[in-house]
């Protein structure tokens, strides 16, 4: 089922949580909506949900204004950050409690339920533990039975609420390449709450990036990481260098060095910041007349594939940070306190706006 809103608003009290929001979510598609901790994201989906009320704008399931909807006449499977198992029943049991709760004349048999959670069981493979309880389970298996019965009646529509957020890094892993190829097999239209910038990446088709009630970007993920529309979003996908200095027809001028800024050749002067991140540096050994900005080697440390370098610019001291790769680190023998010379081989700049 596809899903889309439009031009959503709720405030509570005073303070805007929505703002003016449109997004589609296509048939099929897992969506992820991203964003700092208060910018909207459980809202909008609670919204989609019919949990919650918008103050203005439609929700539209498969095109239809489904504005005023009660939430059992969504179709929307749930599964949140804490897990909502419950604890006197076995794993069987509440896989099945959705469809033992349907009015009895659209109730499935006693053969069919067990048929139903039996390979739903299979499907999140945990079928060994179907009579155990809750409170026995690993907090990674509770989430997957949580997911198998979110499924077990047949929802058009499933929403996770952080689903992975009170997991331990290890297992949050494992469980977000699960759930993508859990999805890869359902196609159920997903859309899943996070304000890890690294899961969205990894798992979701299309992201919905939000910042303070308002969306900010949407995109797949390799495309907003290449091309963020905003510094916000830029930042808000992993560490990033800053230099800050002057615009002048395509040249930003940031102090010691200057950069060229091809899309900015029709600004006259204004202040802008080039933004580059880690990984898109080179970096050499100094030697006369090499082009590029110096920096001192400050600290230096390599872990598998990567090496981490804290470098200190030579004319302002900022701090700035490259990951090169071990290879080449070692290669280069670089020792702290050397000078080297930095390249970025890519480099978004923002003009600012005022
Ligand atoms: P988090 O990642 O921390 O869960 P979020 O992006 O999901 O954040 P929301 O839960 O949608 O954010 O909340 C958005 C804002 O609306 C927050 O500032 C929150 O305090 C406020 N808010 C949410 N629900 C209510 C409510 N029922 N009454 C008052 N304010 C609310």
């Amino acid at each position: 089922m596809s899903i889309a809103v439009h031009q959503l608003n709720k405030r509570f009290g005073q303070f805007t949580a929505l703002n003016n929001v449109s997004l589609d979510f296509p048939d099929g598609e897992l969506t992820a909506l991203l964003g700092p901790s208060g910018c909207g994201k459980t809202t909008l989906l609670r919204i989609i949900a019919g949990l919650e009320f918008a103050d203005s704008g439609q929700v539209l399931l498969d095109g239809q204004d489904a504005s005023q909807q009660h939430v059992r006449d969504r179709q929307v499977g749930f599964v949140f950050q804490h897990y909502a198992l419950f604890k006197h029943m076995t794993i069987f049991e509440n896989i099945a409690f959705g469809l033992r709760v349907k009015p009895k004349h659209i109730r499935p048999s006693e053969a069919q339920i067990k048929e139903k959670v039996t390979s739903l069981l299979e499907l999140v493979q945990l079928d060994w533990l179907a009579d155990r309880y809750p409170p026995q389970l690993s907090g990674g298996q509770r989430q997957r039975i949580a997911l198998a019965r979110a499924l077990a009646v047949e929802p058009r529509v499933l929403l996770l609420d952080e689903p992975f957020g009170a997991l331990d890094a290890k297992v949050r892993k494992e469980l977000r390449r699960w759930l993508r190829r859990l999805h890869d097999e359902l196609h159920v239209t997903s859309i899943f709450v996070t304000h890890d910038q690294e899961e969205a990446l990894e798992v979701a088709d299309q992201i919905v990036l939000m910042n303070h009630g308002t969306v900010e970007q949407v995109g797949a993920p390799a495309d907003i990481y290449q091309h963020p529309a905003t510094p916000f979003v830029y930042g808000f996908l992993g560490n990033v260098n800053l230099f800050h200095g002057r615009v002048h027809e395509g040249v930003l001028d940031a102090g010691g060095v200057t950069f060229a800024a091809p899309a900015h050749s029709d600004i006259r002067d204004a202040t802008g910041t080039g933004y580059v991140r880690p990984h898109e540096f080179d970096i050499d050994r100094y030697s006369p007349g090499a082009e590029g900005l110096l920096v001192q080697l400050r600290r230096a440390h390599s872990i598998g594939p990567l090496a981490q370098l804290e470098l200190e610019r030579d004319d302002n001291g900022d701090l700035l940070e490259a990951i090169i790769p071990s290879e080449r680190y070692q290669q280069l023998k670089l020792k702290v306190g050397e000078v080297l010379v930095l390249r970025p081989r890519r480099l978004h700049v923002f003009v600012d706006t005022h």
